[in-house]
């Protein structure tokens, strides 16, 4: 039955900035400080404060608009949002209605059917985040903390051309990216520097009309965004289906019930008697600066890794791992130019680095040992100088505080035992103290050489190179 409806999504998605200060003022952005420290007269709407715009707020919403095709506005401005609620100290939110700074954009998205699909952006404005609001139940009392009041937001409003849950996470996901690359916010959901709003209604498949929309807030990953947009269009298809028609209003979507419940009813612009900000003048962007931020524009995504299949010929998996963040990435390339080594970049890069990052729950753009370093490590193993064993154990100290892996290896006394008279000597004590292996072994049971290895390298101290002693012993063994 409900096959024959067609679910349409549009999504608002509000992106926090990661610019060192606040939107209006000088304040710090940084997360967790103590309560209300990072304030000041304008982030807190004292009278007579007056608001100062941040350039780099600009040059991020620019930069994001050029990667999702937008038009950039050339003389745009803000406007007042005004809304009465205590965790916004002016009353008013200082937003875009008018005059947003990018529009008309779009974002291609791969499909199921292994096409692809483009999601239409209306528009991308600059706004400020509000405070937080702190119910202390015990105390029967709500207290504010301002701290996040004048972070600086870009909201992104895509047009209503989503038409599954699918296409909501591959829209997202692309958003993300361009975002991540562009170093413009770390765009995570789980902490709220990404937050997705999903506007969904119903029709019959075929029907030339939209139907009426629901919004759906508080959907902070991407599990519950998927549960959301199936219950909601289960809802709406049961309503309609009963003869009863959907209310446009904002539901909360709890995750942990699976239902989503009304908010409130869905306030038109009007209701915000929006107006233009007497106190900010117009932002007026040059043609030369658009140009000089798009010639800043990374390589994106889909692009590195088509480069990189042509240029390094290293498996697509690695590719998708390694082009996940910009960060990683960077790093891939550098270290490659460095050492000619693509795939043991690689290897170090999607085995120890990410089981650390994990480990540590660190984010690639936290990495601290340099590309020059890992290009040396590769070297070191190259050149036998290092067995593998001694070079994870060099790397561990490297992912922590950036050690040279030369100037470790040579302190630590770390080389191979590179003497052959002193291996050959260390094999012969084996092979002598040993004799039902060697006995093992000359009758034919080739596993038994494995244990001699063993015997040996432990005698090195590990200092010695497996394959090395491998056809020492053999050798020896004759
Ligand atoms: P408002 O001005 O009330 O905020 P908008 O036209 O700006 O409404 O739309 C807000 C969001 O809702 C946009 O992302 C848009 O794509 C989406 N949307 C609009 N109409 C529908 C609809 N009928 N079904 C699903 N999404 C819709
Ligand atoms: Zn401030
Ligand atoms: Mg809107």
């Amino acid at each position: 039955m409900s096959r024959e409806y067609e679910t349409v999504i549009g999504l608002e998605v509000h992106v926090e900035l990661a610019t060192k200060t606040k939107i209006f003022c000088g304040c710090s952005t940084q997360f967790g400080g103590e309560v209300n420290s990072h304030t000041c007269p304008v982030c807190t709407g004292m009278p007579g404060s007056l608001p100062v715009l941040n350039k780099q707020v600009v040059e991020y919403a620019i930069a994001v608009g050029l990667a999702t095709n937008c038009e950039i506005t050339r003389h745009g401005k803000f406007d007042r949002k005004n809304y009465f609620y205590p965790d916004n100290p002016q009353n008013y939110q200082i937003s875009q209605l008018y005059l947003p700074i990018c529009r008309n954009g779009y974002v291609e998205i791969e499909t199921e059917a292994g096409g692809s699909k483009k999601v239409g952006i209306h528009e991308i404005h600059m706004e400020e985040d509000a405070g937080k609001l702190i119910h202390d139940e015990w105390a029967e009392v709500s207290l504010v903390d301002y701290n996040r009041s004048g972070v600086p937001l870009i909201e992104i409003v895509s047009e209503p051309d989503m038409r599954s849950a699918e296409e909501v996470i591959a829209y997202l996901e692309k958003l993300r990216m361009f975002i991540r690359y562009l170093g413009a916010s770390d765009c995570k959901l789980q902490e709220g520097s990404m937050r997705a709003d999903v506007n969904l209604s119903v029709r019959p498949v075929g029907a030339a009309e939209f139907g009426t929309r629901t919004e759906m807030k508080n959907l902070n990953s991407f599990t519950s965004i998927t549960h959301a947009i199936a219950s909601e269009r289960e809802r709406q298809i049961d309503i309609l289906e009963s003869g009863g028609s959907v209310v446009q209003e904002t539901r909360r979507f709890d995750d942990n019930k699976g239902e989503s419940y009304a908010m409130r009813s869905k306030e038109d612009a009007q209701d915000y008697r929006y107006f233009p900000d007497p106190d900010l003048i117009p932002v007026e962007v040059s043609e030369e600066w658009i140009e000089e931020i798009k010639s800043r524009q990374p390589e994106f995504r889909p692009a590195k890794m088509a480069r990189y299949k042509e240029e390094y010929g290293i498996p697509d998996y690695d590719i998708g791992i390694i082009t996940d963040s910009k960060a990683m990435a960077d790093i891939f390339e550098e270290a490659t130019k460095l050492s000619g080594q693509p795939k043991k970049v690689s290897n170090w890069l999607m085995v120890e680095t990410l089981r650390l990052l994990k480990e540590q729950n660190m984010d690639p753009e936290d990495i601290r040992f340099s590309a020059k370093h890992l290009a040396d490590l590769i070297g070191l193993t190259e050149k036998r100088v290092i067995n593998s064993s001694v070079a994870k154990e060099v790397f561990e100290k490297m992912f922590e505080d950036d050690t040279d892996p030369v100037a470790y290896v040579e302190e630590h006394g770390l080389k191979q035992e590179s003497d052959a008279g002193a291996l050959k000597a260390i094999c012969e004590q084996v092979i002598a103290e040993n004799p039902k292996s060697v006995e093992d072994y000359k009758a034919g049971k080739e596993k038994a050489i494995g244990f001699l290895v063993g015997q040996t390298m432990k005698l090195a101290k590990g200092k010695a190179d497996p394959g090395t002693v491998n056809s020492l012993l053999k050798e020896l063994l004759g």
